[in-house]
């Protein structure tokens, strides 16, 4: 019995946007000035620029179609996620196999061309564009799955393949991805292993360096590395393959993946939790681990003003009333009595101990992805405050919100926000700073 508790739908709702500043101002409306202009001390090096013979070369690869000059084609190319940085490539390719993309490299290698490889743009440190006019490479076309094993639960795809798309692949293989993030309706597997993407289920699943079991990746001079065992256990010699897993397209580009992939969970619990302080987050984090165990697959903390971004900007309702900090807690295995009898009796424990103040709890898909949204939609949600600094940093966990707390103390009014969320399973903040 989930005495205190309220379940979803029942509960009053917060009033949206309480903290909702003042001042709006929308960053998103207008293209961002040139990196060139911004950074001007970071100097072009000392490459080619293009031209028609590059052009044809490219043309007679791949075709017209894949070769993309149109500058309002290559724009969205150019512009970063969060509409922070802009290039000026004037050429987007579009390889299919591994071989093109070899060609590709060994061509723009032996021309001294520059070429920054591109997946689903995602990425929220301007990585994913080019800061001059290097050629792009994009990967959205390197989207075949290649096998699946269901008993070993192994996928083996292209780099270009949409982490939703696997994901929805995997289900009906009674698979799942190892990995889950707000941009997964965008974001490719490619992206993933080169940024070494964590996501909201490192906590229970592991990072990449443990689930990708093998890769497949062009140098920059074209040569091919065969990387792609399937094998979860395979000791021999040196494992290259952890050099490109967050190597961020600077080895080269991978274009072939193959990852252990765990059973889709058949009782996932979701619980939205209020808390007063951060000190409260941490014992009740702690009591999620010995009372959840093996079940618990995320622990997410969200601050007041990241809640007020969302029942603010994008008008989603909370089900708890307002509370300095919320937590997301789910579990995910295979036992539904057991799953949430679990649940049950951590929360039990953290409410009739003070530590948690209020909380619901469902087991229902479309409520579970209404929880969810509230934590998935605040990246987005912030573009809308204006500039957006953003940090995304691993601290020990004890200084965890510290550092949001010291920036609003060192920044104070001259923000218009200063907000933290984040994994607090894996110490990884996202500390926003909005001017
Ligand atoms: C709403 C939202 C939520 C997010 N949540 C998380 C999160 O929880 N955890 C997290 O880690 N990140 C998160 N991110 C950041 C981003 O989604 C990840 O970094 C993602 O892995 C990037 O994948 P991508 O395909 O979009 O790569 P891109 O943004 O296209 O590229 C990222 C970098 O990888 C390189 N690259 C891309 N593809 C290849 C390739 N095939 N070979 C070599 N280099 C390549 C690019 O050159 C660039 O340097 C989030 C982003 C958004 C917008």
């Amino acid at each position: 019995m989930l005495r205190g508790l309220q379940r979803l739908g029942v509960s009053r709702s917060a009033s949206p946007g309480k903290y909702f500043p003042q001042y709006k101002r929308y960053a998103s409306a207008g293209l961002p000035e040139f990196t060139k202009d911004r950074y001007s001390h970071v100097k072009r090096g000392n490459f080619a620029t293009l031209d028609q013979n590059h052009l044809n070369f490219f043309r007679d690869l791949l075709g017209e179609n894949r070769v993309l000059t149109d500058p309002s084609d290559c724009q969205a190319h150019n512009v970063d996620w969060i509409r922070n940085v802009r290039g000026y490539s004037q050429c987007v390719l579009k390889p299919r196999t591994t071989k093109e993309v070899s060609q590709i490299l060994a061509f723009c290698n032996s021309r001294r061309l520059a070429v920054c490889p591109q997946g689903g743009n995602t990425g929220l440190v301007g990585g994913s564009v080019p800061v001059f006019d290097e050629v792009v490479l994009h990967t959205a076309l390197m989207n075949k799955i290649i096998s699946i094993d269901n008993v070993l639960g192994v996928l083996v795809c292209e780099a270009g393949c949409v982490l939703e798309n696997l994901e929805n692949y995997l289900a009906d293989n009674g698979l799942m991805m190892p990995l889950d993030l707000g941009a997964k309706g965008s974001c490719h597997i490619g992206g993933n292993v080169s940024t070494n993407a964590g996501g909201l289920r490192l906590l229970r699943y592991g990072n990449l360096h443990g689930s990708v079991l093998g890769l497949e990746a062009v140098k920059a001079d074209g040569e091919v590395l065969d990387l792609l065992s399937t094998l979860k256990k395979d000791n021999t010699g040196f494992h290259l393959k952890h050099l490109f897993i967050g190597s961020e397209g600077t080895l080269g580009v991978v274009t072939k993946v193959a990852i252990q992939c765990p059973p889709k969970p058949r009782a996932v619990n979701v619980s939205f939790l209020g808390l007063e302080s951060f000190e409260k987050v941490l014992e009740t984090f702690q009591l999620a681990k010995r009372e959840l165990g093996e079940i618990l697959s995320s622990f997410e903390l969200i601050d007041a003003l990241s809640l007020d971004v969302v029942t603010g900007y994008h008008g989603m309702k909370s089900p708890l009333d307002d509370y300095p900090f919320y937590v997301l807690v789910e579990t995910q295995g295979s036992n539904e009595v057991h799953d949430e009898g679990k649940m049950s009796k951590f929360l039990e424990k953290a409410l009739e101990s003070g530590v948690v103040k209020d909380g619901t709890v469902t087991n229902e898909d479309s409520k579970m992805k209404a929880i969810w949204a509230l934590r998935e939609r605040i990246t987005d949600g912030l573009l809308l405050d204006g500039y957006v600094f953003k940090y995304d940093l691993s601290l020990p966990i004890k200084e965890f919100y510290g550092i949001v707390t010291e920036f609003r103390n060192r920044i104070g009014k001259d923000a218009v926000r200063i907000c933290g969320y984040g994994h607090v399973g894996d110490g990884n903040i996202h500390l926003n700073i909005s001017v």
